[in-house]
């Protein structure tokens, strides 16, 4: 079992060299984009610091189980809770006072109590106020993870006391390295490697030849447009689209892959996860479309433009598969306001 995290070698290595040495902090902060694992990581160190197997942790013992299953009586998350309409959001003062309540008692059965604060940037200023105050004199047997997205919300007086763990984007991290090593400037080293999703090959390419990045951003375009199209020009693209296929078929397919990369991250701002986001260069469109146009519709046609380019390559007409797309792009939810 074991921790489990592909991609985040450094982050587990320092925690296991803590556990290893018996130093394990009273404070971490898991600092990283959305959805790299930092949540997982910390409930790893919550196993880790009440497992009872052998190669903790373990993920199968008793208390592993329950941790897993979020039972555990000395492992406990906390964050915004859903507050009347209008109520100011947050984590809120009261909920610290809970925890420095629960945290005087010796835990209840396990080793160790712990708790994590997600997302902790959350935590109002009256919230971190009272935190530090339990920070700068943490009660015995307990550790506090705090994950975080945007760790510049949080006092530098709480971050200080706090050993940092970095999770990042490991395969955008690789292709951001390699574009480095190759003296690719660095700027347009972490564009690339975004825009890349891992795909080391393109964002060589696209660092050696700029037409490929122009390329793009035509049909990241092109696949915003879409959307005001009306049928009769949804069809007529089709048809135009369709007889270039025959020449040029990897154009087709680049431009279908540029649209599901469009809509697809405007499913990810919907989402409130612009961490995850591919096109960070044009992220004010992104957020206007996210605006535009509702999330049932975006996802079937994210969904739909992979499937058309499964089915060009099996030789399905290519008309028929471009007309069936296109008609199904997305509509904007309200009357255009144009
Ligand atoms: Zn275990």
């Amino acid at each position: 079992m074991g921790w489990g995290l592909s991609g985040q070698d450094r982050a587990v290595a320092a925690l296991e060299r803590a556990l290893r040495e018996g130093r394990v902090a009273h404070g971490y902060l898991f600092a990283g984009p959305e959805r790299v694992g930092k949540h997982t990581l910390a409930m790893k160190l919550a196993q880790a610091l009440n497992c009872e197997g052998t190669a903790p942790p373990c993920g199968e013992c008793d208390p592993c189980r329950r941790i897993a299953a979020g039972i555990h009586a000395d492992v406990q998350t906390v964050t915004v809770e859903e507050g009347e309409e209008g109520s100011q959001k947050g984590i809120h003062v009261s909920q610290v006072r809970e925890v420095e309540r629960a945290c005087a008692l010796k835990p209840f059965e396990g080793r160790c109590r712990f708790v994590i604060f997600d997302p902790a940037e959350e935590m109002n200023s009256a919230a971190q106020n009272a935190f530090l105050k339990t920070l700068e004199e943490p009660p015995p047997q307990v550790v506090f993870a705090l994950v975080t997205a945007d760790e510049s919300r949080l006092l530098p007086t709480i971050r200080s006391r706090c050993r940092r763990l970095e999770l990042r984007l490991p395969a955008v991290a690789e292709v951001e390295s390699a574009l480095l090593e190759r003296a690719v400037e660095a700027e347009q080293a972490r564009l690339l490697a975004r825009l890349s999703r891992g795909r080391i090959g393109w964002a060589l390419e696209a660092a050696a030849d700029a037409s490929l990045l122009e390329r793009r951003q035509e049909l990241l375009s092109q696949a915003r447009s879409l959307a005001s199209m009306s049928v009769a020009q949804r069809l007529e693209l089709a048809e135009r689209l369709a007889g270039d296929f025959k020449r040029k078929p990897d154009a087709l397919l680049a431009a279908l892959e540029a649209w599901r990369e469009w809509w697809r991250d405007v499913l990810l701002v919907r989402a409130a996860a612009e961490d995850g986001v591919a096109n960070v260069d044009r992220l004010a469109e992104l957020r206007e479309d996210a605006a535009l146009y509702d999330r049932e519709g975006v996802a079937e046609f994210v969904r739909a433009a992979g499937e058309a380019g499964r089915n060009l390559g099996e030789n399905a007409q290519p008309r028929l598969v471009l007309e069936t797309l296109l008609l199904g792009a997305p509509r904007p939810l309200a009357p255009a306001r144009r």
